[in-house]
């Protein structure tokens, strides 16, 4: 394996796995077909849906511009860190998306990409090293 402008040799890096569930408050009218439970996961760029399970586009709409922030380590004080519930599209609807992260994932940078990592200015390795992801 080839080695990166930082001089090592190891290429990972990790993603959180998520599970975005639907929560439906008691007694409350649910009109994007959503059921209580109903979930999706996603490891790396993989949705997974149980089988026999829908799940509402407009829902995923809304959701999904989150996904690949939530898969990343944020900072603490973050509120990306911190807030993880979304609420449906429907103004009329009561139902929330809740996105949980599970567990980390390694991935190789190699595996996933064609551009080299000797790519990387000097800035996104300053900040890299600023939150103590690289040496
Ligand atoms: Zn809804």
């Amino acid at each position: 394996m080839a080695q990166n402008t930082l001089g090592q040799s190891d290429d990972s890096f990790q993603l959180y796995d998520l599970r975005v569930e639907v929560i439906c408050p008691p007694n409350e009218r649910i009109l994007c077909g959503a059921r209580p439970g109903d979930f999706f996961t996603l490891q790396g760029e993989m949705l997974y849906l149980p089988p026999e399970q829908g799940f509402s586009i407009y829902s995923l709409g809304v959701v999904m511009p989150l996904l690949a922030a939530k898969q990343r380590v944020t900072h603490p004080n973050d509120w990306m860190s911190t807030d993880a519930e979304i609420a449906c599209p429907d103004p009329n609807c009561k139902s929330r998306l809740k996105i949980i992260r599970t567990r980390l994932r390694t991935f190789s940078h190699s595996e996933v990409t064609v551009v080299p990592l000797r790519n990387q200015d000097a800035e996104t390795i300053e900040s890299l090293r600023q939150f103590g992801l690289v040496n």
